[in-house]
Formats: C-alpha cells, sequence, structure tokens
C-alpha cells in the first residue's frame, strides 16, 4: 500500500488541529506528563500514530523529547503513559518548567523596541525588581536571568528563575516551540511571549502586566514599554522605547515605576515620634536603621505605613508576603519563594555579608528601599 507523506494508512495526516492540541495541552496541564517539562511533542498512546483513525485528545497527551525518547525504547511503557496522562506532573505541582536559556555573558534585556544594556536590573516596579540580573555561581556563564511576569489580575503568571522557565498552570494556554514561549488567554489573547533566539538577549517581545494600580504592557517586538493607571485607555498610556538604556554593571537599575506602597497612619511626625519612642528599629543588613515595627505595623522613617507583621511573617500593605520578622530584621533564608518565584538580593547582601545571610537575605529594601 502506498501511503501519501505525512499520512498514516488509514490517510491520517499528521496536523493536529488547534482546538484538539489546545485540549490535549489542557488535559495535560501544559507539559510533559511525565515531567512537567514545558517543551512538548504530541504522542497518540494507544492506538499509535499509524493505526490511529483521528486524532482523539482522550487517547493522545504530550511528552518531552527526552521521555518520548524513553517510551519509544520502551523504558517506560503505554500503562506509565496512561497512568501519568491521568495525573499530569504539571497539574500535580502547579507549574510546568524548562531551562529555556543558555548562558548570559551580557546584561543586555530587550523590551519590546528597547534595549538595557549592561544594567543589572531592567525594570523594578512599586520597588519590586521585575526584570533582573545576577551574577552566576556557575563558572561557565556570567550572568543569570531572573525575571516575575504578572498577569492582568495582579498575580505572577510566569518566572524565570536563575535562566529556568516557570510557568504557572492556571486557566491560560502555554505553548512553547523552540526558543519561544507564549501565554494566552480566552480574553485577552497572548498575554506574555518572551524568545531567547541564537545568542541574542532575552526578548520581552509581549506583556500585559496589572499589578496594583499601575499597568505594564508590550505590544509586540517594535513596540515601546507602555504603562499608566489601570483605568486608564490603552491609547491614553505614556510610553517608554526606541532606545538603549546603558549602565555600569550590575549595580545599575534602568527603569524604576511607582513608589514603595505606603498608607497614612496618622500624622506623620506623631507617627515618628511614637515609633521612636515605643517602636523597635529594623535594621538592614549593613547595620543601618530603616524603620519601625509599632503595633504589628512597619512604619517608614518619614511616618507612613509600609507593611504588616502577622505571627512572624512580614507582609506588604497591598497584602503580599515578602520575608519573615526576625529580631528587628526583614530576612528570607531561600532565594526563591515556595512557587518558584525568584527573589531579587541586593549584590552588596550576597557578597562578604556570610554571618548575616546565615539569618537569611535581607528583604528590607521591599520596605524601605535601598
Ligand atoms: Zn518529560
Amino acid at each position: 500500500m502506498i501511503q501519501s507523506k505525512g499520512k498514516n494508512k488509514h490517510d491520517l495526516s499528521r496536523y493536529i488541529r488547534t482546538d484538539v492540541k489546545e485540549q490535549i495541552r489542557k488535559d495535560a496541564g501544559f507539559g510533559c506528563v511525565f515531567c512537567g517539562c514545558v517543551l512538548v511533542e504530541y504522542e497518540h498512546i494507544e492506538p499509535e500514530f499509524n493505526d490511529a483513525l483521528e486524532h482523539d485528545p482522550t487517547k493522545m497527551t504530550i511528552l518531552c523529547p527526552m521521555c518520548h525518547d524513553k517510551v519509544t525504547k520502551k523504558i517506560l511503557s503505554k500503562n506509565h503513559v496512561w497512568a501519568a496522562k491521568e495525573n499530569p506532573k504539571g497539574l500535580e505541582q502547579g507549574y510546568v518548567n524548562d531551562m529555556l536559556f543558555s548562558k548570559a555573558d551580557e546584561l543586555e534585556f530587550l523590551l519590546g523596541n528597547m534595549r538595557t544594556s549592561n544594567m543589572g536590573i531592567a525594570i523594578s516596579l512599586y520597588g519590586k525588581p521585575l526584570f533582573w540580573f545576577e551574577e552566576s555561581v556557575n563558572e561557565e556563564e556570567a550572568y543569570t536571568i531572573c525575571c516575575i511576569f504578572y498577569g492582568k489580575d495582579s498575580s505572577p503568571i510566569a518566572y524565570i528563575n536563575r535562566n529556568e522557565y516557570i510557568a504557572l498552570v492556571k486557566n491560560q494556554d502555554i505553548v512553547s516551540v523552540g526558543a519561544r514561549l507564549t501565554i494566552s488567554d480566552k480574553t485577552n489573547g497572548c498575554i506574555l511571549e518572551i524568545s531567547r533566539e541564537g545568542g541574542e538577549p532575552l526578548h520581552i517581545k509581549k506583556l500585559y502586566t496589572q499589578l496594583y494600580g499601575t499597568k505594564l504592557i508590550i505590544k509586540d517586538e517594535n513596540s515601546p514599554v507602555l504603562f499608566g493607571g489601570i483605568n486608564d485607555s490603552d491609547e491614553k498610556l505614556a510610553g517608554f522605547g526606541s532606545f538603549t538604556l546603558a549602565g555600569q554593571g550590575l549595580e545599575s537599575k534602568a527603569v524604576a515605576l511607582g513608589g514603595i506602597p505606603s498608607r497614612k497612619v496618622g500624622n506623620k511626625l506623631t507617627v515618628v515620634i511614637n515609633s521612636a519612642l515605643y517602636g523597635r528599629e529594623i535594621i538592614n543588613s549593613f547595620g543601618h536603621h530603616k524603620g519601625w515595627l509599632l503595633n504589628g505595623n512597619l512604619i517608614n522613617l518619614s511616618g507612613e505605613q509600609v507593611g504588616t507583621i502577622r505571627d512572624r511573617d512580614a507582609y506588604s500593605i497591598t497584602g503580599e508576603f515578602v520575608s519573615y520578622y526576625n529580631n528587628g530584621r526583614l530576612v528570607y533564608p531561600y532565594k526563591q519563594y515556595n512557587d518558584g518565584e525568584p527573589i531579587f538580593v541586593p549584590t552588596n547582601c550576597q557578597k562578604g555579608h556570610s554571618i548575616r545571610v546565615q539569618q537569611g537575605h535581607d528583604l528590607s529594601y521591599r520596605f524601605f528601599g535601598f
């Protein structure tokens, strides 16, 4: 029997309809059902492609190239695949991930049509770095990349944590093809597209972030970075782009939008006096006095509330968990949170402060600035 190219004996083409692919990805939690890797291939479990009459999502799944190879070599059986399809890794752990990025030797980001060059932090929002570089502990590369991508509901949708891409499994569709990764949702279409091609810097080509009162949008790779209030129409947003911001290295910060969220809790001078009399001093890793803890509130030197302490956990006034409160310090023992979000640790805090680092990394900058 002569088969036409790319078709099986039942004349079924390798082409899989978009809606069928989408269903398969969704059922699998958007990653390899065995390991949660986001770079995947479509697999007919049983019947195999050659015997299949149709692309039936209930009989198909997605596997990464490595796990696919194990199935082909029968190291993993079809029963293993069925079991993994029932209980996919991505849904179990709540995210899918991959090491997408090869080594970074330059401190360069591309954000729409803007380039940051020789800058440690590309963008921070409300005092929290969103895109930054960190010195690598691995000798093979100079730097590693960290990014936090918020979605339209002010909650994170994806991270790059020291070159590891982590996409949180929510209601969005997550697709990884080669060096390009996209996240889309039904209402807004594509809300994140990033790529890293042929030694190029990381390029954020699409972004739709909303955080507290601000939105940050990159429409496409030729678009400036647009920002403004969440209630402003997209046409009214301010933008910056079409240029390169060059800095002096890891300590340089390119764009800082919005200050640290704070709240007035009475006459500022009275609050400062009361804090000084009855509060507990907050000290950073250099021993500098940055603010106070008074009645469970974190108070800055201007007498505004910038956070709350509950059971030794420190929250920003927007309700985000930031660090632990430990004996006048705001510290966290790890460089990431439980869901994989990378934490920016100031370089000067990483070096030569080993005794202080035993307590944890100093995150007081999230409440009081650098
Ligand atoms: Zn896998």
